[in-house]
């Protein structure tokens, strides 16, 4: 089959490195000049890793990555809270995210990158589609993938009426090196009124941080936001976040407002797929959008392989659909939790956080790893 994959994100790769070892004659198009990843780190949950069972790109990510096997969640003075040990039989990771893009692409045909490509708009018509862009001529293919992201051109030509909604808080990121944490498998989240700080340790020393604060939609306050301004805000957290901003340069500071897109009903319009964030983006608290974007390459390439075309389709509509949506509410859910500012409702959440028990949190995230891969 002819496939155009719009977006060369992680889940437009993925799906393309996997549709061309199946021997599609696939192009991918990026409007960007360059491949580049957003962000600073990423994790990836082992429920992307068993999917991939034996094949090669899980051993490329498996090199790239550190091991996480714990989460843990603390007040502002250090006080645990609470203790997730994750899923044992699985490896979870955490990557820098160019070097998570550089892996997947590593297994994609250059040729059949094309960066520079905005795509405006597509065409469905019963047995092809057209892709209109930017600067180029129009081209048809038989299956077009909308990869790109939240913002989704392909989405809005084939479901317009969809809703990205923002989450009330905005995240600052930042990647440092050199940092000798107590324990180099556990990922920390420090919770408090001010914001929600993240420490994630990266292979060799490296540690990728988070802020989340509350924010208005247009607020400009954290646009001019620094290193300095953070250094002040969270001086009263445990060391270890005080030395990691302390080691971030002053430069290099990402900020992002947060979203997530309001369940679809459908990724499947005709002969155009959504996959990734255009599909299903959600918010970053459970740390599954790349990973469900990823899932989403390897169900929809095992389901064209597996199945006839119509057939395939709906059933990458029915393992996908569902399962997406569950992310999104949950992890929504995480984020009001996690970021409120009431002092008696952080009172009675910190009270509780410390006498569930370990087990039950852990169940709360099985669904995660408990999906069919075709
Ligand atoms: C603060 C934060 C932290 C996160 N942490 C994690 C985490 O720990 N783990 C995790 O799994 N996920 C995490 N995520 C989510 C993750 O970043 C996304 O879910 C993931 O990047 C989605 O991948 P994608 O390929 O679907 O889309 P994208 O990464 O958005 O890629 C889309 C690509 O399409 C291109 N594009 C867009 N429009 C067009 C067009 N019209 N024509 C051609 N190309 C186009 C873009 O340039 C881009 O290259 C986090 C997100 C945020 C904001």
């Amino acid at each position: 089959m002819k496939i155009a994959v719009v977006g060369a994100g992680i889940g437009g790769l993925t799906v393309a490195a996997l549709l061309q070892e199946h021997g599609h004659e696939v192009k991918v198009f990026e409007k960007n000049q360059e491949l580049s990843e957003v962000g600073a780190g990423i994790g990836i949950g082992g429920n992307v890793i068993d999917k991939l069972h034996n094949h090669d790109l899980a051993k490329g990510i498996k090199n790239a990555g550190q091991i996480i096997d714990t989460l843990a969640i603390a007040d502002n003075s250090g006080t645990a809270l609470s203790k997730i040990k994750l899923k044992r039989n699985t490896i979870n990771l955490t990557l820098e995210r160019q070097s998570l893009l550089e892996t997947i692409q590593s297994y994609v045909q250059s040729s059949s990158i094309y960066t520079g490509y905005q795509v405006l708009s597509i065409e469905n018509e019963a047995n092809k589609v057209t892709v209109h862009f930017e600067k180029h001529e129009a081209e048809t293919f038989d299956l077009c993938i909308g990869a790109d992201g939240l913002h989704s051109s392909v989405r809005a030509s084939v479901a317009p009426n969809t809703k990205v909604n923002y989450q009330g808080y905005t995240v600052f990121r930042g990647l440092v090196n050199d940092v000798q944490l107590k324990d180099a498998n556990t990922a920390t989240e420090y919770w408090s009124k001010q914001g929600r700080v993240g420490i994630v340790p990266l292979l060799n020393n490296k540690v990728y941080w988070f802020i989340a604060i509350n924010a208005k939609i247009h607020n400009t306050e954290y646009q001019t936001y620094g290193k300095p301004h953070l250094q002040a805000r969270f001086n009263n957290f445990p060391n270890e976040v005080r030395e990691v901003l302390d080691k971030q340069s002053e430069t290099g500071i990402l900020l992002h407002n947060i979203y997530d897109l309001k369940p679809l009903k459908t990724f499947v319009y005709n002969r155009t797929v959504l996959l990734g964030d255009a599909a299903h983006a959600t918010t970053p608290n459970l740390g599954q959008g790349a990973g469900q974007a990823m899932e989403d390459a390897i169900v929809l390439a095992n389901c064209l392989e597996t199945y006839d075309f119509d057939q395939a389709l709906e059933r990458y509509d029915k393992l996908r659909v569902k399962h997406t949506k569950k992310i999104i509410k949950k992890s929504r859910k995480i984020g009001k939790v996690a970021q409120s500012t009431q002092r008696l409702f952080i009172k009675v959440r910190n009270a509780i956080a410390k006498r569930i028990p370990n087990s039950l949190l852990a169940r709360q995230t099985k669904f995660i790893y408990k999906t069919k891969d075709k």
